[in-house]
């Protein structure tokens, strides 16, 4: 055709910048970008597919893409950069040239369709244009060219609908209204009941309704059509849903949309054509099982918003078995080329399928770790690349609540079941029920409450309600609507198409049966399952032994922590990544702590135990007592016990360290409180009553006595153990005893000794000889030998910086940061985040709440030193972190970069904690780690 050498004079006369591409010409896009990112970024990821298909040679309808380059100018200015729409018109007519076919020629059209596409996926955000092309002469040419004029009113009409809805915002209403009257006055129950002459019909009144409510006749240049169109799509971008999106996911605003303009096929072409869409493994569950749906003799949108109920895609082998297996083969290939789960949009023309789109699908945690895993063992991919696939958050998802199983097996059975949907996104929700989306953000967010979303079937604009939510359920649509698939991105608890519900909008309720339930009412929604009960259902954590692909996973995470070399630390430091330990009190929570993968203890609190109803008024008396020898009578009262304590402790921990903390609080925190003593002293003393009188008034003088004005930087810790050593030398002999017993049953014992609030090696000089001391009294008398260690917390900022010093004496460090951060930064932690704490992270003072991620420019930078200084001393300290941040991931990774030994966190964090060193693991394997933090 004559028109390709004005294409080529067109693109050039723009001085060299180029705004829109073909299909085909993916190699100049990378040229121009330099990587796939880049061309990611300038096509946008359905831009992108569209190439890496049409160059796999996978069929994809001819097309073009304007770059997000030129959005982003149109966004500025107004109006298409210069030079852009020519080229866009010239690239038309290479289209033009590659189907035979001509856009606006009556006798032989070409219609397109003008889709949205950003970097990242925003699935049904922005705007999508189908069928354009079409006006009223077109429409016949192609009525008579196809022999179908069902097909050609169907197609224009949708064009008329979609333009005006899009393109004009018109309301839904204005289009669904007459729709709806056609198929009453005719007796028709569903679109494709409706025939050619009703499609006409329809037309007419739609073009009626688009004049009256747009102001101007519904363009019949077909151009004029195209640019419209483009426009809207590029204006999309600033649109309120996809606006909403972005904040939710964290994606840039600059980045813009690219438009891609596709020459139709028609899945509307009778029972031979089709439309549908598939996940290449299931996204709820991760098996390697195609999910998807499809509908015969419709056209794309009508599956992808769940409003007809559509067919499993297994059911397309008998409809169309050639195009079954084709599909097949090329989604199977599509999933080898980008060693991922794909979510695909075909269109099948006449029996011959078309390519649309294909992605990384969205999915639930649990099928990102089935598939992460399944791929690598079908060596699809390492499994290294399987660990940094999952985020730390979905290891936390999998951990979270579920309902309560013999709740829900009684809910079942006493009539609180409701009823049953498709189980779209898994998780337990417990919610009040509302509406819609507004009200269901409202009630959240100012009245915290706990909600559930209920629609008949949701649309982009009810987004911002279903992430409030506590949950959604839909009476329509499948496993691919759109409900559902936000759900899963979001992890919301979901269930969809519980048809057996009649949702009343205006009466504000729902029905099944005779069982209604209002708005404001409870309900508890399972995604796993698909039920929905009435009521409030308990929830529990998961276990981790009966979810086997995290197991594999986090076994992984293991083995690559632990390879020798991963990590160049300054000198002395392990070359392994880091173990992960717990903070465990209880023999039971230490149980716990090694299911959930931990290797040590690294934190034991000694002080909970004097609490116990049977040991505190021990504990009273020897803190009452005036001098060290009524002191050492009730602390061999006591010793029994702790001895007991440990032991349990070291049996669970057979093999590994465990960390005891020395007594560590202020004593008074064991006393009776002050006020309720002195209210019962005076309401003794008013009503004359002297029995007892004395001992409380001699108590409340004692309690008086040991005010404190500032306790917590008082009277406690090591200087506690200094001024009464007694308490601790009782501790360290039940330690000892207890390990020695344990020795002796063929228990290995490892224990360390820790000394709580160090602030110079002068304490560790007075007190830790003592201590050495009675533990090998203990050893000789018992004529048993183990390992262990005595240590410090490293939670004054004096003991961080005179950490050469320290570790004279220290054989460990264990970083103390919720003290640490507090006397770093001079916060109290409680104060802080009461008062000031969210108006410093607002007025972006503080980046972040530093006792939640360690900050690593101040109370980061005093523990690199203390590590680096510590091990000047003793190269062989081990050191590890037990504040809260252990658990942490930023902090985890910043333990990684410094040379830490291992983090303790709660045994619940433990999963997390290891997938996080396994993270920081690869992140810096390789890498001088000094240069790149
Ligand atoms: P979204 O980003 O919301 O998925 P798309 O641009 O993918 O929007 O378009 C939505 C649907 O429209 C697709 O699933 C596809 O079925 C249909 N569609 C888009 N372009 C064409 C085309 N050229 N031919 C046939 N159907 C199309
Ligand atoms: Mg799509
Ligand atoms: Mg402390």
């Amino acid at each position: 055709m004559a028109t390709k050498p004005k294409a080529k004079a067109t693109q050039k006369s723009v001085k060299g910048k180029k705004w829109v591409y073909l299909f085909d010409e993916v190699r100049a896009a990378e040229k121009h970008t330099g990587s796939w990112e880049g061309v990611r970024g300038l096509l946008g990821g359905k831009g992108a597919g569209l190439f890496d298909m049409t160059r796999a040679g996978v069929p994809v309808p001819p097309g073009f893409t304007v770059t997000t380059e030129a959005c982003n100018g149109f966004r500025k200015t107004g109006s298409f950069p210069a030079g852009m729409w020519s080229q866009a018109t010239a690239a038309m007519k290479v289209v033009e040239k590659r189907t035979g076919k001509k856009f606006g020629d009556a006798s032989n059209p070409l219609l397109v369709s003008c889709r949205s596409g950003a970097k990242f996926s925003m699935p049904g955000m922005m705007n999508t244009i189908l069928n354009i092309g079409l006006n009223d002469e077109v429409v016949e040419g192609l009525s008579k060219l196809t022999n179908n004029p069902r097909f050609a009113w169907d197609s224009y009409r949708r064009l008329i609908e979609m333009f005006g809805a899009t393109v004009f915002n018109l309301d839904d209403e204005i289009f669904e209204h007459p729709l709806a009257e056609h198929k009453a006055k005719r007796g028709y129950k569903v679109d494709t009941d409706m025939t050619a002459e009703a499609w006409k019909e329809l037309v007419s009144e739609f073009k009626k309704a688009f004049k009256q409510h747009v102001g101007f006749d519904f363009p019949q240049d077909v151009y004029k059509q195209l640019e419209f169109a483009t426009k809207a799509v590029f204006e999309s971008w600033n649109g309120k849903r996809a606006i909403d999106y972005r904040r939710a996911t964290a994606i840039s605003d600059d980045l813009g949309t690219a438009v891609n303009i596709v020459t139709m096929v028609f899945g509307n072409m009778g029972d031979d054509s089709g439309t549908g869409v598939a996940f290449t493994r299931d996204p709820s569950t991760g098996d390697k099982k195609m999910l998807g749906e499809y509908l015969l003799n419709a056209q794309g949108e009508d599956v992808v918003a769940g409003i007809r109920n559509a067919d499993p895609i297994e059911n397309l082998v008998k409809n169309m078995p050639k195009a079954y297996k084709q599909f097949m083969d090329i989604t199977r290939k599509l999933e080898k080329h980008y060693r991922d789960m794909q979510d695909v949009e075909f269109t099948i023309e006449r029996g011959k399928l078309w390519m649309l789109q294909t992605r990384n699908g969205k999915r639930t945690a649990k099928s990102t770790v089935k598939i992460a895993v399944d791929m690598a063992k079908e060596k699809l991919i390492a499994k290294e690349e399987a660990v940094l696939r999952i985020t730390p958050e979905t290891v936390d998802a999998l951990l979270h609540p579920q309902f309560d199983e013999s709740a829900m097996k009684k809910a079942e059975t006493d009539g609180t079941f409701f009823a049953k949907g498709v189980n779209a996104s898994p998780g337990a929700a417990v919610g009040q029920v509302y509406f819609d989306a507004d009200t269901t953000e409202k009630m959240t967010k100012e009245n915290k409450q706990d909600t559930i979303m209920v629609r008949p079937f949701t649309k982009p604009d009810d987004v911002h309600g279903m992430i409030a939510s506590q949950g959604v359920l839909t009476s329509e649509g499948g496993a691919t609507s759109h409900a559902a698939v936000v759900a899963r991105q979001f992890g919301i608890p979901c269930v969809v198409g519980a048809s057996a519900i009649k949702i009343d909008l205006e009466k504000r309720q729902m029905t099944v049966g005779d069982v209604t339930v209002n708005e404001g009412d409870w309900i508890s929604v399972d995604g796993n399952t698909g039920k929905v009960f009435i009521g409030k259902i308990p929830t529990s954590a998961p276990s981790l032994e009966e979810q086997t692909d995290l197991l594999t996973l986090l076994n992984w995470a293991d083995e690559i922590c632990a390879r020798k070399g991963i990590r160049s630390t300054p000198k002395g430091g392990p070359t392994r990544g880091l173990q992960v330990w717990a903070n465990a009190d209880y023999p039971k929570d230490a149980r716990r702590a090694r299911s959930y993968g931990a290797v040590g203890i690294g934190l034991c609190r000694t002080e909970h135990m004097f609490f116990e109803p049977e040991r505190l008024p021990i504990v009273q008396r020897m803190i009452l007592s005036g001098d060290s020898e009524g002191r050492t009578v009730a602390l061999s009262e006591l010793l029994p016990f702790q001895r007991k304590d440990f032991d349990g402790l070291f049996e669970a921990m057979d093999g590994y360290p465990v960390i005891i903390r020395l007594i560590d609080p202020p004593l008074h925190e064991f006393m009776p409180d002050e006020e309720k003593l002195l209210e019962e002293v005076i309401t003794m003393r008013v009503k004359n009553e002297s029995e007892g009188l004395k001992e409380k008034e001699n108590l409340l003088d004692a309690i008086r006595g040991m005010h404190e004005s500032n306790p917590m930087m008082g009277m406690r810790g090591v200087r506690l153990s200094i001024s009464m050593p007694e308490i601790v030398e009782m501790q360290v002999r039940a330690i000892f005893e207890a390990a020695a017993d344990c020795t002796l049953r063929g228990i290995v014992v490892k224990p360390e000794v820790m000394i709580p609030l160090t602030g110079t090696v002068k304490e560790l000089e007075w007190i830790q000889p003592r201590l050495e001391r009675i533990a090998a009294a203990v050893m000789d008398e018992k004529k048993v030998k183990f390992e262990y260690k005595f240590g410090t917390m490293i939670e004054i900022p004096r003991a961080a910086v005179t950490a050469s010093e320290v570790a004279q004496r220290a054989e460990f460090f264990s970083f103390g940061t919720n003290d640490l951060t507090q006397m770093t930064y001079g916060y109290s932690r409680d104060d802080a985040e009461r008062n000031f704490l969210v108006t410093y992270q607002e007025q972006g003072i503080l980046e972040k709440n530093p006792f939640q991620t360690i900050d690593r420019g101040g109370v980061g930078k005093l523990m690199e030193w203390a590590i680096a200084e510590g091990r000047k001393t003793r190269p062989t300290l081990e050191v590890g972190i037990c504040g809260e941040h252990g658990g942490d991931p930023d902090s985890i990774e910043w333990c990684h970069i410094i040379g830490n030994n291992y983090v303790s966190c709660s045994p619940f964090r433990v999963p997390i904690a290891r997938l996080a060193a396994a993270h920081s693991a690869l992140k810096y394997a390789g890498k001088k780690i000094a240069e790149d933090k």
